[in-house]
């Protein structure tokens, strides 16, 4: 599908980018190196990353997911996104939430569960610091008996790693049936957009709503 991109230097350029893919042990590579969907600057050179939305599927391994460009974000909490998206589809934002995925996917954890640790860690942390900075965090991978996630903003341009016993998630996991009728797990784990990011507000997580 062509695309029209705008670069940094002012310019733009068409480029041919798939609406869908299947995910296959390239693609994966593609999308987790972060080389998916990017594209050069034929005027200046520079290496872009443009977000278009993209279905990435692999049926066999049951992935559907659904990549909603991060510009899209408030359209598509209005429900008023001028594309579709099917039933069963699972919906990420962004590049970032996209790797992010592939990367629960790929260590065999449970979205929601998931969810819930970031959630109590990006509570911990609003506690914490009392920053200005908009706080996001996400999962980075499973080391041994940790999980990682990063949390950007706690103070300016400082990246913030955190380590997560898995034994701590494994006691969410066998919670998650009743977990997921507790407010605000509810809304936040309900599909298709299972995310922390749903309604991310510092007032929310502070208790403050
Ligand atoms: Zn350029």
């Amino acid at each position: 599908m062509k695309r029209k991109v705008v670069c940094y230097c002012d310019r733009d350029f068409e480029v041919d980018l798939p609406d869908q893919v299947e995910l296959n042990p390239e693609m994966e590579e593609a999308i987790l190196k972060g080389s998916f969907m990017s594209t050069k600057c034929p005027h200046c050179g520079k290496l872009l990353k443009p977000e278009f939305p993209v279905r990435v599927k692999n049926p066999e391994r049951g992935i559907d997911i659904f990549m909603v460009p991060e510009q899209d974000r408030n359209v598509f909490y209005d429900n008023s996104l001028p594309y579709s998206i099917k039933e069963g589809m699972s919906v990420v934002i962004g590049h970032r939430e996209l790797i992010e995925q592939l990367l629960v996917i790929k260590s065999a954890l449970d979205m929601r569960a998931v969810e819930i640790v970031k959630f109590y860690l990006l509570k911990k942390a609003l506690n914490d610091y009392d920053s200005e900075e908009r706080l996001s965090i996400i999962f980075t991978g499973k080391e041994q008996d940790m999980l990682v996630f990063h949390i950007f903003g706690l103070k300016r341009d400082q990246l913030g790693i955190v380590h997560v016993a898995l034994e701590k998630y494994q006691r969410i996991v066998q919670e998650l049936y009743a977990r997921v009728k507790e407010e605000p797990f509810g809304v936040l784990l309900a599909p298709p957009y299972v995310s922390i990011n749903k309604f991310f507000s510092g007032d929310f997580l502070r208790g403050d709503s």
